[in-house]
């Protein structure tokens, strides 16, 4: 199911509860403190729907030239992630530009015991061996680093309170947040199905449509695999609408 602007709007209107929600449920992670060095930002995180509706409100609040620097971003993300390894598109000068409300993978990030943060890599690089070989089948061999890229797990990051976190702490956070994100259905599930968790996939379709995203996807990245070119892209990055102006 299609997740049009209207809906979002309709969303982010029935949604003030879960959002508000949404940051008692980060209060669960515990406090850390890191040598922000920005390692965990090498991705966008995946996210689920109310956590997307929040940086939407956000982007919609943002000063209109930050915004369009992050929309475009956001969209050259999507396209292109696949063949290259680029940052988090809200990470900008090693800041993050919704820190405030940053997704429950950053807050957890380098607070998950090792063995459960390798359990989690293992399962995402099986995740992105799947799409090579589905990229495969339509005759596009994406860079090999790209699909092997993992973000390692961070020894930097120490909670404020005691060594380590214990085993429960996270997975209740996550599951508090997942609760919440459910009771948007049909739209929680249309954003983890048709949109794979990925904010810059539904930025896409919303400026593009979701068909048309998909098969620009394929040329950009062919294109790039193929002779390492982006203009086009650049161009079009340059003239994106402001989709998220009209949102209240
Ligand atoms: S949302 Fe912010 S904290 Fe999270 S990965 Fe992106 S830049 Fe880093």
């Amino acid at each position: 199911m299609k997740i049009s602007l209207r809906i979002i709007q309709d969303l982010l209107d029935k949604s003030k509860k879960q959002r508000s929600e949404l940051r008692e449920a980060y209060a669960l992670v515990p406090s850390s403190h890191c040598r922000r060095k920005a390692l965990c930002c090498s991705l966008l995180p995946e996210m689920s729907l109310v956590e997307a509706l929040a940086a939407i409100q956000c982007l919609s609040e943002m000063d209109p030239g930050i915004r369009f620097r992050l929309t475009g971003s956001l969209v050259q993300y999507f396209f292109l992630n696949s063949v290259r390894i680029t940052s988090c598109p809200f990470l900008v000068d090693k800041n993050c530009l919704i820190y405030e409300n940053r997704f429950f993978g950053c807050r957890a990030y380098g607070l998950w015991p090792r063995h459960y943060y390798n359990e989690l890599a293992t399962r995402s690089h099986q995740t992105k061996r799947y799409n090579q070989e589905q990229w495969q089948n339509l005759g596009i061999s994406l860079p090999q680093e790209v699909v092997d890229f993992q973000v390692s797990y961070c020894p930097h990051v120490k909670p404020d309170v005691g060594s380590s976190v214990d085993d429960e702490t996270l997975p209740h956070a996550a599951d508090k947040i997942e609760i919440l994100s459910k009771q948007l259905a049909p739209w929680h599930e249309s954003f983890r199905h048709t949109y794979f968790l990925d904010l810059s996939f539904l930025l896409a379709s919303l400026i593009f449509g979701l068909t048309e995203a998909v098969q620009m996807k394929f040329a950009f990245v062919k294109d790039y695999v193929k002779t390492g070119n982006q203009a086009g892209l650049s161009e079009i990055v340059g003239n994106l609408p402001d989709v998220f102006a009209a949102l209240t």
